[in-house]
């Protein structure tokens, strides 16, 4: 999906001369605005300057509320010919944070031409996706960063987000939906959920209302996305494929998985051998992800061990600590309360991450945060990590005391960087979507066109090539 640079095209709101903030004048800046401004040095210094916070050089001052004192009525910079250096080089020199790139009209506009250019290389035909949610908590990161649940949700809809496609979440109210997707508010909870209880019954109500009243009236290629499993396998689709993305969990139903592993999905076919005897063929296997940018290599590691997950034996808890010990290094355990950059800056300093999981693991997100950071991830070796770990180039898979602790031996000498690239090209946004926009547009050909014998029916043309019989 390699496309042209869509060039930065400041729409003058003016938002970014509101910001809060310093604009530092030098010497020769003060000597052209003054210039601009048929004015003496002197003169503009004392109607137009103030000294710097940090006592280091002069900034122009502020209207009052805030704005630079430069910014007209129309938004319009009144000395844009001369203006300092710090402000011609927005935002091609800046690092803008994304809350700012929010208030920033260019940046939006950038973005949904992104988005546009994404949706078109892709060539999804993909009108709209219906994404059922979280059936228990609001969508909403900040508030619930420790339920995985509403962290698949949240990066399924920027996925969505991500390549273009329209898309509805159907969630608890006081959902925040990321990107553009529309909202489809279920209510609250009226209690636990179980299959079958009242709740499951009440939200399946709700579920059919909500999807009634938004799936279109025409031939839109429509896809039902179910990322709760068995809490919406009663509702009625009216027709439409139904399909789990970033499937997690033991209590799929559908004829459209997609598993984040060869290891989860043969778990799950073993689980469910009378499903599976002849229903198995449209399902795929695409790694989760996350957004890259939330990681980073940290400037210095520390020489301490990290286990972040539950605290519990099945995780392989105690082989860590085994190791630790063995190693005569520090082990940090984070059982919860982990999230955001604090998250990232733990992982990254850590000499490595232990993932020493006894059963076998669905994904593991964790593995492919620490290779984002460019921390090297030592594990069994078994489940989805003999997919994830690059034995010797990312991390160690271990099977014996031995081998965790040579594993630890050898960490350090794994090269950062290529950890990061390796996660970067196989888990970020950017790698997984293409996948994910193949997959929607095969699971809406075979389930509109015949199934197996649907024509060129091909999950993803980009590892088929063309067909050598045309
Ligand atoms: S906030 Fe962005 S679009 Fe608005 S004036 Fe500044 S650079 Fe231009
Ligand atoms: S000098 Fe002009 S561009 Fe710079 S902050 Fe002031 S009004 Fe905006």
């Amino acid at each position: 999906m390699t496309s042209n640079p869509i060039p930065f095209v400041c729409k003058c709101c003016g938002a970014c001369c509101r910001w809060p903030g310093i604009v530092r004048v030098n010497t020769d800046e003060i000597r052209a605005i003054a210039a601009h401004l048929s004015l003496s040095e002197d003169d503009f210094r004392d109607q137009y300057t103030r000294l710097a916070p940090d006592r280091t050089s002069l900034i122009l001052t502020e209207a009052p509320g805030g704005a630079c004192i430069f910014l007209d009525a129309a938004n319009r910079c009144r000395i844009n010919p001369v203006k300092p250096e710090q402000c011609r080089g927005f935002p091609e020199k800046w690092n803008v944070p994304p809350e700012y790139q929010q208030l920033c009209a260019g940046f939006r506009a950038l973005a949904s031409a992104k988005k546009q250019q994404r949706r078109a290389a892709s060539s999804c035909g993909i009108g709209h996706i219906h994404v059922l949610g979280h059936p228990l908590l609001p969508l909403s990161v900040e508030d619930a960063p420790a339920d995985a649940q509403v962290f698949t949700c949240h990066n399924f809809c920027l996925l969505l987000d991500y390549l273009g496609i329209p898309f509805t979440y159907y969630g608890i109210s006081g959902s925040q939906v990321p990107g553009e997707g529309n909202f489809a508010d279920c209510g609250r909870p009226t209690g636990p959920w179980r299959y079958g209880n009242r709740w499951h019954k009440t939200y399946t109500q709700r579920l059919n209302r909500q999807l009634a009243k938004r799936l279109s009236n025409d031939r839109t290629p429509e896809i039902i996305c179910s990322l709760y499993g068995a809490a919406q396998a009663d509702i009625d689709p009216a027709g439409r494929p139904v399909s789990e993305p970033l499937l997690g969990y033991d209590h799929c139903w559908t004829p459209y998985r997609v598993f984040p592993s060869y290891a989860h999905q043969h778990v799950i076919y073993a689980k469910q051998e009378d499903f599976t005897k002849n229903n198995r063929f449209f399902d795929t296997v695409i790694p989760h992800f996350v957004n890259a940018d939330d990681y980073w290599i940290a400037a210095h590691s520390d020489d301490y061990l990290l286990y972040l997950g539950r605290d519990a034996a099945d995780k392989g808890i105690d082989i860590a600590r085994q190791c630790a010990d063995a190693c005569k290094l520090p082990l940090q355990c984070v059982h919860d309360n982990c999230f955001g950059a604090d998250k990232s800056e733990l992982i990254a300093r850590a000499r490595a991450v232990l993932m020493p999981t006894l059963y076998v693991e669905p994904f593991g997100y964790v593995a492919i945060e620490a290779q984002f950071c460019g921390t090297p991830v030592i594990t069994t070796d078994w489940g989805a990590f003999t997919e994830t770990i690059v034995h010797g180039v990312t991390g160690f898979r271990c099977r014996t005391a031995a081998e965790f602790n040579r594993a630890v031996a050898l960490a350090p000498s794994l090269n950062r960087q290529a950890i990061r690239k390796y996660a970067c090209d196989h888990y970020s946004i950017e790698a997984v979507a293409p996948a994910y926009a193949a997959y929607f547009d095969f699971v809406w050909n075979v389930h509109k066109n015949g199934g197996y014998y649907a024509p060129d029916a091909i999950r993803d043309q980009r590892q088929w090539g063309n067909s050598p019989f045309a």
